[in-house]
This record gives C-alpha cells, sequence and structure tokens, in this order.
C-alpha cells in the first residue's frame, strides 16, 4: 500500500510541483492550503507524514507542528518542514518544537524524496517491530553504560526502556557513542548527519543535543555523559564498557 503524506502548503504551484513528484514516486499524497484545514487533515490521522510550510494562513506551521507533537494520535508523525531561506530562526524554533527535519526552498524534488524516505524509514522500523518479533542482531547493537542503540531498528532503549528519538537524535546519539573519547566539532557532526544544505547553522546541533540528553535523562550534574566541550562540540568519555 502507497504510504500516505499530508501536504500543508498554501502556494498553488509548490502543492502541485510536490503532488506531481511525490505521486510519482509512488505516495499518495492529500493537499491542505491552510493551516486550519492542514491541522483537521493531520487530526484525522492515518498519515505516514506531515510534509509542512512554515507560513500559512489561518495556522501557522509552527503551531501545527506544536498541536501534533502535543496530541497523542499524531505525536509519532514525522514533520518534515518547508521554509524560505529567510527564515532562519524560525527553522530552528521548529526542530525545538519535534519537527525531524526541514527543508528550504527552493529545494531540489530529489533532495525532498530522499529526505521523505529517511524520515520514514525508521518509523517503519518501528511499525514491524510491532507486527512480528524479530530476532535482534548482535551486530547491529551498540551499548554505552545503559544504552543500547540498534542501528538496523533504528531504536535505542535505557535499561531496556525504550526512547523515542527523532533520526537525528539518534543519529546524533550513535555517532557520538562510536566515537567516544573523542571531542566532535559542531561542523563535523552538521556535515556528517545533516549534509551539505546545513553549512554553518551550528545551533541546530546545540538544539538537538539538548533534546537528546532530556530524552536520555542526561542532564546537568557530574555524571554527565554527552559532555560539551565548550566553543568546540561534545564527546562521549570513553570509560563504558565495550
Ligand atoms: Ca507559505
Amino acid at each position: 500500500m502507497n504510504q500516505k503524506i499530508l501536504v500543508i502548503e498554501d502556494e498553488i504551484h509548490i502543492q502541485e510541483l510536490i503532488k506531481y513528484n511525490l505521486e510519482k514516486s509512488n505516495f499518495a499524497v492529500t493537499l491542505a492550503g491552510n493551516g486550519i484545514d492542514g491541522l483537521n487533515q493531520a487530526m484525522k490521522g492515518d498519515y505516514d507524514l506531515v510534509l509542512l510550510d512554515l507560513m500559512l494562513p489561518g495556522l501557522d506551521g509552527l503551531e501545527i507542528c506544536k498541536r501534533m507533537k502535543g496530541d497523542k494520535r499524531t505525536r509519532k508523525t514525522p514533520i518534515i518542514m518547508l521554509t524560505a531561506k529567510s527564515e532562519e530562526f524560525d527553522k530552528v524554533l521548529g526542530l525545538e518544537l519535534g519537527a525531524d527535519d526541514y527543508i528550504t526552498k527552493p529545494f531540489s524534488v530529489k533532495e525532498l524524496v530522499a529526505r521523505i524516505r529517511t524520515a520514514l524509514r525508521r518509523l517503519e522500523t518501528d511499525e514491524d517491530e510491532e507486527i512480528h518479533t524479530v530476532h535482534e542482531s548482535l551486530d547491529n547493537l551498540l551499548t554505552y553504560k545503559e544504552i543500547t542503540l540498534d542501528k538496523e531498528k533504528y531504536q535505542v532503549r535505557k535499561k531496556g526502556e525504550k526512547l523515542v528519538l527523532t533520526l537525528k537524535e539518534f543519529e546524533l546519539l550513535k555517532m557520538l557513542i562510536e566515537n567516544r573519547g573523542r571531542v566532535l566539532t559542531r561542523d563535523t557532526l552538521l556535515d556528517k548527519i545533516w549534509g551539505y544544505d546545513y553549512a554553518g547553522e551550528t545551533r541546530t546541533v546545540d538544539v538537538h543535543i539538548r533534546h537528546l540528553r532530556q530524552k536520555i535523562g542526561d542532564e546537568d550534574g557530574n555524571n554527565q555523559m554527552i559532555e560539551t566541550i565548550r566553543g568546540v562540540g561534545y564527546k562521549i568519555n570513553d570509560e563504558g564498557d565495550r
């Protein structure tokens, strides 16, 4: 069955561009042209992913994002925000509110489809697990202290308890653990995890680290796992068992 994508976007030509190309890539597309219709559609649920424009009549993208992440029905639905180049501050705010990714207009269709596939991958592996009991292969597991990370299923557990991380948070944690003992600069993390489009936006890394710390219960204190190296980047200490 085709995966269902809700596109909340008020500019007709962008709507059409996205719809045409996503349908060509075998997605089922529903369009909403303003914020209120968009939110109502989203709440009817059953979408695999929401593409969400930032500036919308009625209700803006940030508000929709906030409401979706605060509602049980839509909390887990990945959101990719669409933003214009000049809206840099708001992009960071979007990530703060729980958007999985953002893409800047004008964007290449190829990149948009690639980002959508990446965001959906984690969702699929989550659902798979609920339907079948999949054998965990030890090769896929990465362990650090109380944390176990399954590289294939994109899952993280702390003391056996499943944590809900976004894809970027997952990748960040994975990279820090794999490079334990080494300082990773913000630029390195941006480059490896976000790719070319994100050069210079180091605040993005800080926002994700903050969320990650909250989710894994790594608050300030003497025993903080993810260490901030002032003005440079982040590091996980090389003292966990391998
Ligand atoms: Ca708009």
